[in-house]
């Protein structure tokens, strides 16, 4: 059967149940515990914090098909279902017999695959009757996406945004206060741990995990009437993310279409998590055998040089304790272009699953995924978000390996986002500026040495 460029599923076609992949994973990922005690935290412990429906997703690591609520799904059909494309210009360009496949995800404002969990988030915040949710954004499209979701729902939104990003990317701010978010630079003087960050660091540029802790509290002084989100790490994200590999899923079935190969960027772990959450449940339970590989930047490789151990989701250290791959809650990574790859830490999920030899991984560096970004772009026409050319370039060297093999393996990947927002990155390396910026052991170390006392 003649493989199209692209496959759309129809809109009836579209999942209706979220896929949890904790149902079929033998060891589940380590609960949450409280920083305090070092107990797990159960629904009762997370209410203050998070949604309520959110906590028994957040919980739930046994019900393998969780329905989408019509209203959500109403909402994907503005964006979704997403384009699964067979990337035969870029095939043609490599001269490989791999057949290249990606996921789509830039198709909306946005930018990316954030709007699935986003609009989940704030569908279930509006649900408990309340006025809103606070959360931060790194590289913007987090924030954006959720600001997209709030104004759609109703319910007010409130984002906390790295300094630097709120300086460097202004029209991501302005993209945020169009759909009627507010945006506040962090650190800030509006959060006790804000005020304590710019004492001990005055000039701080912020960083991702300050901005959580600055939203947790401000949810946590709002009375109640506000939650905190967040875009990606913990379970309940992958659980709304696998509407991107139940898709994906169905198209490749339409044509009895296996891939060999799975790839996606990982920064938290959403959107990889999501990709691949209904292959491994085929391979965990026993149905079929794939190669899954996570590609982290070389300047922030929880995967790669982390450690799997218990540590803190934010740098103010008022956080429940995760248990994941991690660089440690105060390793602040170098200015790495791939903003929403910055986090210290990884999903549970995915980070269980690597620790058992599941899934594999590798670091890349910057300098070459903008080189697989510019021929990707001049191949298959999109401009790619920084972040998800980790995938890009991590699809393109598997795929050099089967033209030196012969073998014509079929590779999936994720292409997670547009990268409209990012072109000074882009202009750094076409300027010959772009710098590769590898941790040394001694830079690990120091942040690694601070992790929490472990249960
Ligand atoms: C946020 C983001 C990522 C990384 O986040 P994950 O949770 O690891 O998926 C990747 N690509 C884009 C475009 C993003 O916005």
């Amino acid at each position: 059967m003649e493989i199209p460029y692209k496959i759309y599923l129809t809109e009836e076609e579209m999942p209706k149940a979220w896929y949890n992949v904790r149902a079929d994973m033998k060891t589940k990922p380590a609960p949450l515990l409280n920083p305090g005690t070092l107990q797990p935290m159960g629904f009762d412990d997370l209410r203050p914090v998070f949604c309520d429906e959110l906590i028994r997703q957040e919980l739930d690591d046994t019900t393998a098909n969780i329905p989408i609520p019509a209203e959500i799904r109403d909402f994907y059909k503005m964006y979704r279902p997403s384009p699964l494309v067979r990337a035969y210009c870029l095939e043609k360009a490599l001269g490989t017999p791999a057949k290249i496949y990606y996921k789509f995800e830039g198709n909306n404002t946005s930018g990316s695959h954030k709007l699935n969990s986003a609009i989940a988030q704030a569908y279930y915040a509006k649900q408990q009757g309340l006025a809103g949710v606070t959360t931060e954004t790194g590289a913007g499209q987090w924030g954006t996406a959720l600001s997209m979701a709030c104004a759609y729902l109703g319910i007010d939104c409130k984002v906390f945004m790295v300094k630097v990003s709120y300086e460097q990317k202004p029209f991501r701010r302005e993209v945020m206060r169009t759909y009627g978010a507010s945006v506040t630079p962090s650190p800030s003087d509006t959060t006790a741990v804000g005020r304590a960050m710019l004492a001990r660091f005055p000039g701080t540029t912020g960083s991702l995990g300050c901005a959580i802790s600055e939203a947790v509290e401000a949810a946590g002084a709002s009375g109640g009437t506000y939650r905190y989100v967040l875009g990606s790490v913990l379970n309940q994200v992958l659980l709304h993310q696998s509407v991107i590999g139940l898709e994906s899923k169905l198209a490749l079935d339409k044509y009895g279409v296996k891939p060999d190969i799975i790839i996606g960027c990982a920064g938290g772990g959403s959107n990889l998590g999501g990709l691949i959450s209904p292959f491994m449940g085929e391979q965990l339970r026993g149905e079929a055998n794939y190669r899954f590989i996570a590609v982290e930047p070389a300047s922030c490789p929880s995967f790669t040089r982390g450690k799997f151990a218990y540590d803190f989701c934010d740098t103010g250290m008022i956080c429940p304790l995760a248990k994941m791959y991690t660089l440690g809650s105060s390793f602040i990574p170098s200015a790495n272009h791939a903003g929403g790859l910055r986090f210290h830490g990884m999903s549970p999920i995915l980070s269980e699953l690597y620790h058992e030899g599941l899934m594999e991984a590798r670091a890349v560096e910057q300098t070459s995924v903008f080189r697989a970004a510019e021929q990707f772009a001049r191949t298959e026409g999109i401009l790619p978000a920084p972040e998800s050319s980790h995938a890009i370039r991590a699809a393109i060297d598997e795929a050099l390996l089967c033209k030196q093999t012969g073998e014509e393996k079929t590779i999936l990947f994720g292409l997670t986002g547009t990268g409209y927002f990012d072109m000074v990155a882009y202009e750094k390396f076409h300027d010959g500026k772009m710098q590769d910026y590898i941790p040394t052991d001694d830079d690990l170390s120091a942040a690694l040495s601070q992790l929490p006392k472990q249960p």
